[in-house]
């Protein structure tokens, strides 16, 4: 689970790291209102979980609230890397002198935390990883131990931090350990970490939280994740893998890998999947019709591919369920079904009798949707990132 940067933000006012004060808009009456509260300089910034928003134009610096009014009006209609802005957030402006890069992440091979430093902040670490490598610092953290004073000094010495800077960013490294194990992080970083007026403050912030150990007091924040098309947002609702892609024919399956290999194979016979869809272990009635709906719902689609591969799921309650969903959603356009497993030839028994053509074997499935369906096309299909 990827924080917004005012979520962030939030954790590390928790934790002690000192940030500008500030707050969330959702329109441009309201960030006006916010930057006169505030007074003086104020930076408006675009609230997506895409990087390089500085880049982008979703960062702006407003001198009165009129300009900061502006300015929101302005980046509250954008979309940033595909990501809708939805809120901005306007903070005081922070008179920077000086910027650092700090984060802690998970090296895996490993299997330790890793400090990242360096002196040179507010460009992006990739980037300076490329031109001057050196000037970044990494250091690993003993899970066991935690963070170490000796470890932090020996960084900073390398760094060439001038003394009276030791201590306060010291604190700032063990401020961002404690947030990175309290928060169950995967990732913390800010960048920049500024020097203004004498002290540090985090001017941005990035987070990931591991999704299978989110903290009590961060529940209802993934809210925020929701991007994506409308189709991939009520499947993240319903529980459901989704993902959208350009061609005609809808996909359903259970599993990732089967679904991968039913996409491939429907490429194969030159048809175009419209999307990836893995429902699950479970194909019950009920999440086969919310699958249903969601794929359905792309304009695009002209037929239906479902490739169900049942173990211990009964093939006659998944063709019941199908059968169901297609009278109550009154599908209309050719759907063609492969069901194995427990009960398969009552399965599709059922489905036959209500007009769904059901096969045997994956391949069989998507020669027949392509053919008999669709018109053949020679394109093959991307997955769209
Ligand atoms: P990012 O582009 O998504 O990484 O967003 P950031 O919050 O890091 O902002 C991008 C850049 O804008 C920073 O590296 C800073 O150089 C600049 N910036 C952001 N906020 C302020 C601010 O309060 N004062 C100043 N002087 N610059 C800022
Ligand atoms: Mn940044």
């Amino acid at each position: 689970m990827r924080l917004q940067e005012y979520q962030g933000k939030e954790l590390f006012r928790r934790v002690g790291i000192p940030v500008a004060e500030g707050k969330i808009a959702l329109t441009s009456s309201e960030a006006e209102g916010i930057a006169r509260e505030l007074g003086g300089p104020v930076v408006v910034k675009a609230q997506v979980l895409v990087g390089g928003r500085g880049k982008a134009g979703g960062i702006k610096l407003a001198r009165t609230p009129e300009e900061a009014r502006a300015h929101a009006e302005n980046i509250l209609q954008m979309t940033i890397k595909g990501e809708r802005v939805r809120k901005v957030l306007v903070t005081r402006a922070v008179e920077i002198e000086r910027e650092f890069y700090l984060s802690i992440t998970i090296d895996r091979a490993a299997r330790k935390p890793i400090v990242i430093f360096s002196a040179e902040g507010g460009v992006e670490i990739e980037e300076l990883a490329k031109t001057s490598p050196h000037k970044i610092i990494k250091f690993h953290i003993d899970p066991l131990i935690g963070l170490q004073p000796y470890q932090v000094r020996t960084a900073l010495f390398h760094a060439e931090i001038a003394p009276p800077l030791m201590k306060p960013l010291s604190d700032l490294f063990f401020k961002l350990y404690q947030a990175f194990v309290q928060y169950r992080a995967q990732l913390v970083e800010i960048n920049p970490l500024a020097f203004a007026d004498g002290k540090l403050i985090a001017v941005d912030s990035k987070f990931i939280i591991d999704d299978d150990d989110v903290p009590a007091e961060l529940a209802g924040w993934e809210e925020e994740e929701l991007a994506g098309s409308p189709e991939e947002r009520a499947a993240k609702q319903a529980g459901l893998q989704y993902v959208k892609l350009d061609g005609t024919i809808g996909i359903i399956g259970n599993g990732a890998g089967l679904v991968m290999a039913t996409l491939d194979v429907v490429a194969l016979q030159g048809g175009r999947p419209a999307n990836f869809l893995d429902v699950g272990g479970g194909a019950s009635a009920e999440v086969m019709k919310k699958a249903l709906q969601i794929v359905l719902s792309d304009q695009n689609v002209r037929g239906l591919f479902i490739n169900i591969f049942g173990g211990i799921t009964r093939c006659d309650e998944v063709a019941r369920g199908l059968v169901e969903t297609q009278k109550e959603l009154g599908i209309r356009v050719p759907m063609v079904v492969r069901l194995t497993g427990t009960n398969e030839e009552l399965g599709r028994k059922i489905l036959e009798e209500h007009g769904i053509t059901p096969v045997a074997s994956m391949e069989e499935g998507a020669a027949q949707i392509v053919r008999q369906f669709i018109a053949p096309s020679s394109q093959g299909s991307e997955l769209r990132n």
